[in-house]
């Protein structure tokens, strides 16, 4: 066993679909059965995280990414598979030491606005998970420790007395990030951290994530759909398609050396200055498919430029192409 700080075997996440009443009924046998459908938001995800890496999972809106998110940190069951966090079993975790889970493992969200409760004061959001935890002993020290990590996030403490709503979005998320601080986590799953602000905020947040990396000694799961966006702060990125991982390797090697027809169509959709006077060019042919009905063989075989007959009918493994670069697809 490795000493990675959180690991993910064969990962799946199946949501069962609500049918009509007269819906999905059938014979078999000579018998009335009715048929099981489920969404297949993570379908086998396999991966590492290193103590102090930050690991980007990026893909399309619907790929799974938020829902592995949202699997790791304890919020959805996994369906199959194994999570392990410090080498044990995130299901044996949970049940043997709940609090002691949640206080190191903590995730910020996309809106800062709803995750943020709206009727308390920024003082009481940020102390609230120092009491919870009893990570204090007195008033006078949970004022020190709000004030503290108010300015380690960028915010005056002067403004303890406010509430969410009297906050621009970048602050909000400012303050989204001194609560999930406040138990000292080793671990944060940044689903979508910067999507919903301002362009020209963006970069502040993402600087002030790489501080407080540095600071606390933190390690990310950092969820993004766009790859121009996980460049400089991560270095490790997995790219998903339809709940699996297609690519996957050190974040440099990704983005000099991309090999998955997928992840070249992503980066062929990144903005650059030349092309911001040009109409935005769509690169990936079709929709996405259902992940209620994956097509058979390799998920993306629809909107493959390069699909042969085996992509119809094989699932590619992945396949170390250089040390630590994995790619799913029978060109490689
Ligand atoms: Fe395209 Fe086939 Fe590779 Fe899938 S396995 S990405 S369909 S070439």
């Amino acid at each position: 066993m490795t000493d990675s700080l959180v690991k993910v075997e064969n990962l799946k996440k199946y949501f069962p679909v609500k049918l009509g009443v007269f819906e999905g009924w059938h014979f078999e046998n000579g018998k009335l059965k009715r048929k099981r459908l489920y969404v297949k938001a993570i379908d086998g995800v396999s991966f590492e995280i290193e103590k102090g890496d930050t690991f980007a999972l990026v893909g399309e809106s619907g790929c799974g990414k938020t829902t592995t998110g949202r699997t790791i940190v304890g919020l959805y069951k996994q369906t199959d598979g194994k999570i392990y966090f410090r080498n044990k079993p995130i299901d044996e975790v949970l049940k043997k030491s709940p609090k002691d889970f949640k206080k190191n493992v903590q995730m910020i969200f996309q809106d800062p606005y709803s995750s943020l409760n709206p009727r308390m004061k920024v003082y009481n959001l940020i102390s609230e998970p120092l009491r919870v935890h009893k990570l204090v002993s007195s008033r006078a020290e949970e004022r020190e420790k709000v004030e503290e990590i108010m300015v380690n996030v960028g915010l005056e403490p002067e403004y303890k007395s406010r509430y969410p709503h009297q906050f621009s979005g970048g602050q909000r998320q400012r303050i989204a990030i001194a609560r999930a601080l406040a138990t000292e986590p080793e671990f944060i799953v940044a689903d979508e951290p910067i999507s919903a602000l301002d362009v020209s905020i963006r970069a502040q947040i993402l600087n002030l994530m790489e501080d407080l990396q540095e600071k606390y000694g933190l390690t990310y799961l950092f969820i993004a759909h766009d790859l121009s966006v996980v460049r400089h702060i991560s270095n490790k990125t997995a790219v998903m398609y339809l709940g699996r991982i297609v690519e996957m390797g050190n974040t440099d090697e990704i983005f000099t050396h991309p090999l998955h027809p997928y992840t070249k169509t992503l980066f062929d959709s990144i903005p650059s200055v030349e092309k911001v006077k040009q109409p935005l060019k769509v690169t990936i042919e079709g929709e996405v498919p259902s992940p209620i009905n994956p097509p058979p063989g390799c998920p993306f075989h629809p909107r493959c430029p390069h699909a042969m007959e085996r992509c119809k009918k094989e699932r590619p493994e992945p396949k170390e192409v250089s040390p630590g670069h994995f790619v799913s697809c029978f060109l490689y």
